[in-house]
């Protein structure tokens, strides 16, 4: 057994506990971004459907001020008979004329706002199918992750069982490095190499420290460069 093997199974034991964490809290994540998501489309919705209601409000005016402006026109008919003046007349042309302009600018505009009505409509529409199917996907998700994390916990129990054996076999000033190290980077810390670069940084180690990497024991020495651990793994004559 070389002194670093216990090294080495305590690092893929904590980097399959750091995947294990990385996997819940990404499971976490993906959950609060859904519930975050789902919230936008609802106020979207509700802004969706305040205006459509904004909308039929107008609308509502508009096709009363039409039946109004019908109703006015309507009468002008009867109102010409009673008038004889040339003048009389010529107002009440004019007033009808300025009453038919006004309808067919209110009809126009009523077009307008029906038109806004269904566009909320569409948009509404849209949007909370939306809503349904990232609630579905939040149900499956959280089902799913439930499970999951449920199984990780699990794991990640039983691997911390084994590391404090495996802690009890490294050496001690080997731990140091390797704790303060694993709280340094992300990812391994400890690396076999058969050449003289560093795994970690990819410098190349000078000639004098690769002589010393390559000491028949083959004890962990620290890169000189970001002090990662190096075990030299290739043939030593
Ligand atoms: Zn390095």
């Amino acid at each position: 057994m070389r002194v670093s093997d216990p090294l080495f199974n305590l690092q893929e034991l904590d980097i399959r506990v750091d995947d294990m964490r990385a996997r819940a809290l990404l499971m976490a994540t993906q959950k609060r971004d859904l519930l975050a998501l789902i919230a936008e489309l609802e106020s979207a919705a509700k802004t969706a459907e305040d205006n459509k209601k904004a909308a039929q409000v107008i609308a509502h005016k508009h096709e009363t001020e039409i039946q109004n402006l019908e109703t006015k026109i309507q009468s002008f008919g009867d109102k010409m008979l009673r008038v004889t003046s040339p003048k009389q007349i010529q107002a009440l042309e004019s007033e009808k004329l300025a009453a038919e302009e006004k309808l067919a600018s209110t009809e126009e505009s009523l077009l307008e706002t029906y038109g806004q009505v269904e566009e909320c409509d569409k948009k509404l529409d849209e949007l909370r199918k939306n809503v349904d199917s990232s609630k579905e996907r939040l149900t499956t998700l959280k089902q799913d992750s439930t499970r999951e994390i449920m199984e990780i916990k699990e794991k990640i129990g039983r691997e911390l069982s084994q590391r404090q054996e495996l802690v009890s076999q490294v050496d001690a000033s080997l731990l140091k490095m390797y704790t303060a190290l694993r709280a340094e980077f992300r990812g391994p810390v400890v690396f076999a190499v058969d050449e003289d670069g560093c795994q970690g940084c990819g410098e190349t180690l000078s000639g004098s420290s690769f002589l010393r990497l390559r000491n028949p024991d083959r004890k962990p020495f620290a890169c000189d460069n970001c002090g990662r651990l190096l075990v030299f793994s290739g043939r030593i004559e």
